[in-house]
C-alpha cells in the first residue's frame, strides 16, 4: 500500500513536470526552428485525397529556359485555383538530333504512367489566362484546351497542338504519338488521325468568351525562337502520311538523369533524355543543311 501511495505521488509529480517541460519546449524551440525554415514548397498534390485523378503535365523541352521560368509559377497559380493535383515533368532533349516533340511526350508518358491518371501535353510557351479553361480529368475523350478558336496562332479545325489533355487509357489505345517527326510541325496533325482512327472524339471548351488575343499568353518571338522547318531526304512524303509503325511501344531513348528541382520554390521534375534515331527509317533526324540565318538589316 505504502509503495502504491508513493509511486502514485511520484507519478503525479512526473506528469506535472512533463506537462511544464512540454509547455516550455512547445513555446520556445519550435518557434525558433520555424523561423529558420525556408518557405514551404507549394506542392498542392500532397494535400489531395488519393481518390482524385492526378495530372502529369508533360512539357517537351529544349533551350527554352526563360519561358520555363515564367511557365512554372503561372501553372501553379492557375491550377491551384482549380484544385487539380498535378506535377510538371520537363522532358529535356539532350542529343544532337533535331527536336522531336512527340517522342519526348512518349517518354514523359512512359515515365509517369504508373503514378498519374492523365497527361497534359503542354507547350512551355503557351499559358492559359482564362480561368474558365478547365484541366479536369478527360474521362470521355481527349480534351483540347488550346482550341483553334482561341489559340493565338493556329486556327484550322483539326488543330490539336499546344495543350491537349488525354487520359492514360486513351493514350495507350492509340500507341501514343509517332516518333518520325524530327523538326517542327505535323506530329500533332498525325496524332489527330490516330485519335480519329481509334474512334476517339476530341472535345474543346464551350464556355469561353475570350478569343485568340486574350485566352492564352504565347511567349514566342519568331526570330529569337526560330522554328526548324527544314525538310530533308524523304521527310515531306513520309510525314504527310499516318504512321502505323512507330509510337509509344517503340520510342528509342536513354534516360540519362532525373532531377527534382524547384523554380521559385515550386517543385518540378526534369528528365534528361537522349532520343535515339534510326537513320535508315528517319534520316531527317539530322538535316545536312544547317538552319539558314535570318536575313539581317543591311548595315549602312
Ligand atoms: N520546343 C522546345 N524547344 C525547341 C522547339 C520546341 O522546347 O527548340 C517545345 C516547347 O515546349 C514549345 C513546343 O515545343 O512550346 C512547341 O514548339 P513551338 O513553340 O516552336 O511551336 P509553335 O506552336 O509556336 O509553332
Ligand atoms: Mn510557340
Amino acid at each position: 500500500m505504502g509503495y502504491k501511495l508513493s509511486s502514485s505521488r511520484c507519478l503525479g509529480v512526473c506528469l506535472g513536470l512533463t506537462f511544464i517541460m512540454g509547455c516550455y519546449l512547445a513555446s520556445l524551440p519550435i518557434q525558433n526552428e520555424r523561423a529558420a525554415l525556408p518557405k514551404p514548397i507549394k506542392h498542392i498534390i500532397s494535400s489531395f485525397s488519393p481518390a482524385k485523378k492526378r495530372l502529369a503535365i508533360i512539357v517537351p523541352f529544349r533551350d527554352r529556359f526563360d519561358e520555363l521560368l515564367e511557365f512554372v509559377p503561372h501553372m501553379y497559380n492557375f491550377l491551384n485555383k482549380q484544385r487539380i493535383p498535378f506535377h510538371i515533368f520537363v522532358v529535356q532533349q539532350k542529343d544532337n538530333n533535331r527536336f522531336n516533340r512527340a517522342s519526348l511526350i512518349n517518354v514523359g508518358f512512359l515515365h509517369t504512367r504508373n503514378d498519374y491518371d492523365y497527361i497534359a501535353m503542354h507547350d512551355v510557351d503557351l499559358m492559359p489566362i482564362n480561368d474558365n479553361l478547365s484541366y479536369k480529368y478527360p474521362a470521355s475523350g481527349p480534351y483540347h484546351i488550346s482550341s483553334p478558336q482561341t489559340h493565338p496562332k493556329y486556327h484550322y479545325d483539326t488543330f490539336i497542338g499546344g495543350i491537349l489533355l488525354i487520359n492514360k487509357e486513351h493514350y495507350e489505345l492509340v500507341d501514343g504519338m509517332s516518333n518520325n517527326y524530327w523538326g517542327w510541325g505535323l506530329e500533332d496533325d498525325e496524332f489527330y488521325v490516330r485519335l480519329k482512327d481509334a474512334g476517339l472524339k476530341v472535345t474543346r471548351p464551350t464556355n469561353i468568351t475570350t478569343g485568340p488575343d486574350n485566352t492564352f499568353k504565347h511567349i514566342h518571338d519568331k526570330t529569337y525562337r526560330r522554328r526548324d522547318m527544314r525538310k530533308c531526304y524523304n521527310q515531306r512524303e513520309v510525314t504527310r502520311r499516318r504512321d502505323r509503325v512507330t509510337g509509344l511501344h517503340n520510342v528509342l531513348y536513354k534516360l540519362w538523369s532525373t532531377h527534382n528541382v524547384t523554380i521559385d520554390q515550386l517543385a518540378i521534375t526534369v528528365l534528361n533524355v537522349e532520343l535515339l534515331c534510326n537513320k535508315t527509317a528517319t534520316p531527317w533526324c539530322q538535316c545536312p543543311e544547317p538552319m539558314k540565318p535570318k536575313p539581317s538589316l543591311k548595315q549602312t
